[in-house]
C-alpha cells in the first residue's frame, strides 16, 4: 500500500539513536549520549520571555506562509551584516526548523533523475530529501580533513545542484575561501545551484565562517538555509528559514502553503529577540565546546584514535576501521561501554569505517565516556 518512493527512505538514524538513548535511560540505565547533535544549554530566558509574553497578546492565529515581517526584516538584517548576503525579506521564507527549509528547496530544485552532489560524508536528512524529490545523490570524495579533492569529477550532465554545509555535520570540517571560491567556479562553469547550510555558522573555532551566498556572481545561484537550533539552543522550538532567488522562493512557498502552512506564530516572535536580543550566550557556549573538543579530541588520541582538529560544529569523526569499523564500533560503545554515538555509515559511503560522537555533553559526561571506551578496548 505505501509508494515506492517512500520504500526506499530509511529512517534518521540521529533521531533513532537519540530515542534509543533516552529509553534506556528511562529503564534506569546510565547511558551517556553522545549521539544526538543537540545543544545541552537551555534556551537563553530573554528568548522563552518574549514567546512568553507573544503567547499573552494573543498571537495565536495564522499568519502568511513565508513569516511574519518582522522577523523577515531581522532576518535580512542578519543575513546583510553577518554574512554579507543582500536579500529583499520577501525572498526569506520562515519555516518550522532548517531541516523543513531543507527539504522544501530540495523539492522545489529537484526533478526525476536530477542530481545533487554532497561533499564527503553529510548529515542524514539530506539524501532522503533528494529521494523524495526523484533525484539522487553523487558523493564526492574528500581529503583526510574531510575538504573537497576533485570535486568537478562529480559533476554529469545530469547535476542540478551542489550541496554545501560548512560547518560539516558530522566532520567539523569548515569551507574557507579557497574552497567556496572552487564551488563557485564549478556551479558558474556547470550551471548549477548550490544549496548552503549554514546552521552552525557561529560554532567555529579561531576561523570565520563564510557564506557562499555572498559572492555576487552566487546571488541567483544559492539558497542558503538556517535556524536557530543549535546557535541559540532552540531545537524544540522548530524554527529555520531560507533565502534565494525570486523564481525559487516562489515555488518554495507553494510546498508550504500546502504543507506546513507556517511556523508557528508566537514562536517567531522569540526568534526576533533571538536575533535582536543579546548575543553573549553564543560567546559562552562556543568557548565551552571548544573545551570539550580539545579534551575529546586528546583522549581520543591517548586510547589510539586519531582524528582532525574539529574547525566547527560539535561533533568528531574519527576513523575507527582498524577497531573493526563505524557500525561494529558504534554498537560496541552502546553494549559495553554504555555510550551512545552515531555510526558514520549514517552519513552516506564515505562515512562506513567513522564514528561520530557529539560533544553536546558535559567535560565530566565526555571524560566518563573516554574511560569507559578505554576500558572497553583493552
Ligand atoms: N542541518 C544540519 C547540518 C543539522 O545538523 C541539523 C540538525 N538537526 C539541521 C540542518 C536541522 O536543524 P533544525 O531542523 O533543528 O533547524
Ligand atoms: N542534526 C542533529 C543530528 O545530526 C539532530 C538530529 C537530526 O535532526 O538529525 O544529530
Amino acid at each position: 500500500m505505501v509508494s515506492e518512493r517512500l520504500a526506499s527512505i530509511p529512517e534518521s538514524t540521529t533521531m533513532k539513536i537519540s530515542a534509543m538513548a533516552k529509553k534506556l535511560n528511562a529503564a534506569g540505565l546510565d547511558v551517556i549520549d553522545l549521539g544526538v547533535g543537540e545543544p545541552d544549554f537551555d534556551t537563553p530566558t530573554n528568548i522563552c520571555d518574549a514567546a512568553i509574553n507573544s503567547l499573552q497578546r494573543g498571537d495565536t492565529h495564522y499568519i502568511p506562509t513565508s513569516g511574519i515581517p518582522e522577523l523577515r526584516a531581522a532576518i535580512a538584517e542578519k543575513l546583510y551584516n553577518d554574512n554579507g548576503i543582500e536579500v529583499s525579506p520577501d525572498l526569506i521564507s520562515v519555516v518550522p526548523g532548517a531541516k523543513m527549509a531543507i527539504f522544501a528547496a530540495i523539492q522545489a530544485l529537484l526533478d526525476e533523475g536530477d542530481e545533487c552532489v554532497l561533499i564527503g560524508p553529510s548529515w542524514v536528512s539530506y539524501e532522503p530529501s533528494v529521494n523524495f524529490a526523484g533525484g539522487r545523490v553523487r558523493w564526492a570524495e574528500v581529503d583526510e580533513e574531510f575538504k573537497p579533492r576533485d570535486l568537478v569529477e562529480s559533476i554529469t550532465s545530469k547535476t542540478k545542484m551542489i550541496l554545501v554545509n560548512s560547518p560539516s555535520n558530522p566532520t567539523g570540517a569548515v569551507f574557507g575561501r579557497e574552497i567556496l571560491e572552487e564551488i563557485r567556479d564549478i556551479a558558474l562553469d556547470h550551471d548549477l545551484m548550490v544549496l548552503s547550510d549554514e546552521i552552525y555558522e557561529k560554532i567555529v573555532y579561531g576561523q570565520d565562517h563564510l557564506s557562499i551566498g555572498s559572492f555576487p556572481e552566487m546571488a541567483e545561484r544559492t539558497v542558503t538555509v538556517n535556524g536557530f537550533s543549535k546557535c541559540y539552543a532552540m531545537t524544540g522550538w522548530r524554527l529555520g528559514y531560507l533565502a534565494g532567488p525570486q523564481e525559487i522562493m516562489k515555488w518554495v512557498n507553494r510546498i508550504l502553503s500546502h504543507s506546513v502552512s507556517h511556523a508557528t506564530t508566537f514562536v517567531q516572535w522569540a526568534g526576533i529577540e533571538a536575533l535582536k536580543g543579546p548575543q553573549d550566550s553564543i560567546k559562552a557556549m562556543v568557548a565551552e565546546f571548544r573545551e570539550r573538543r580539545d579534551l575529546l579530541v586528546s583522549g581520543l588520541a591517548e586510547i589510539g584514535i586519531d582524528c582532525p582538529l574539529p574547525g566547527g560544529a560539535f561533533y568528531v569523526f574519527p576513523d575507527v576501521s582498524d577497531f573493526g569499523g563505524g557500525d561494529g564500533f558504534a554498537e560496541r560503545m552502546l553494549s559495553e561501554a554504555m555510550v551512545a554515538a552515531t555510526p558514520g555509515s549514517a552519513f552516506g559511503p564515505g562515512g562506513v569505517g567513522n564514528v561520530r560522537i557529539s560533544y553536546a555533553a558535559s567535560k565530566e559526561r565526555l571524560q566518563e565516556a573516554l574511560g569507559r571506551i578505554a576500558k572497553m578496548l583493552e
